[in-house]
């Protein structure tokens, strides 16, 4: 089975990272692609360029040999809509592949916002993992859909919904640019490559403001 995180990683942090790997361990994860947005389509627009957000990611995934970075959102002109990279991958794979989206509670909240989220759900998998500070009511939209456990999700290529319980991490990058910007250490919140990169090319730090 492949995994597939999505968003924006400006910058990718601890919260994450960690999700990803607790949520590969569990399903037994051949590989888990990070796939950083190009521009978020419901959101302001990133503080870090596409290149840098790339390079984030490529520092803070490279000790865990399962963790993949795709390009293809970068590579796209325009918003960068889940449905479109979710089609481009079984392109790619094929049918007949597990395909598992991961999101934290906060997304899973607004996915019926996303742009042909029922064409979503034929193409992957959904495992919604909680974020503290988000609770996931149950509804009928998603009740038909919910598996049980791992096999479940093993035995069909798209469609179910995991809820799975992580090690919950209260960091967003919201708060790291926040504090960034005040001046405060990123240290501890972040790999640490990633924090001595932020450094390296001056982001994050006091007076920068979105898209300056
Ligand atoms: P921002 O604060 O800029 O909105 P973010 O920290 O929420 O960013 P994103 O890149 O927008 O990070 O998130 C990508 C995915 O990771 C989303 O599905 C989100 O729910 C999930 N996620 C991010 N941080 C956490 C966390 N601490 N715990 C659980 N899930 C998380």
């Amino acid at each position: 089975m492949i995994g597939l995180i999505g968003g924006t990683f400006d910058p990718i942090h601890l919260g994450h990272l960690r999700i990803a790997l607790e949520v590969a361990e569990r399903c037994q994860l051949d590989q888990l692609r990070f796939i950083p947005g190009h521009t978020p389509p419901h959101r302001a627009q990133p503080l870090a360029s596409p290149e840098q957000r790339w390079e984030m990611v490529q520092r803070a995934i490279a000790p865990e040999p399962r963790f993949v970075g795709d390009r293809r959102e970068l590579e796209r002109a325009g918003a960068s809509y889940t449905v479109d990279t979710l089609t481009s991958l079984r392109r790619e794979l094929g049918a007949d592949v597990p395909l598992l989206f991961i999101m934290g509670a906060d997304a899973f909240l607004g996915f019926q916002r996303w742009q042909r989220w029922q064409t979503i759900l034929e193409l992957t998998h959904l495992v919604v993992t909680q974020r503290p500070g988000y609770a996931v009511d149950e509804a009928d939209w998603y009740r038909p859909r919910l598996a049980a456990c791992v096999a479940e999700l093993r035995a069909e290529c798209a469609g179910r919904v995991l809820f799975t319980e992580v090690t919950q991490l209260d960091i967003s990058a919201t708060f790291i640019r926040e504090r960034g910007r005040a001046g405060g250490s990123l240290r501890y919140l972040l790999p640490e490559v990633v924090c001595d990169y932020i450094a390296d090319v001056g982001l994050y730090g006091p007076g920068r403001l979105a898209g300056s």
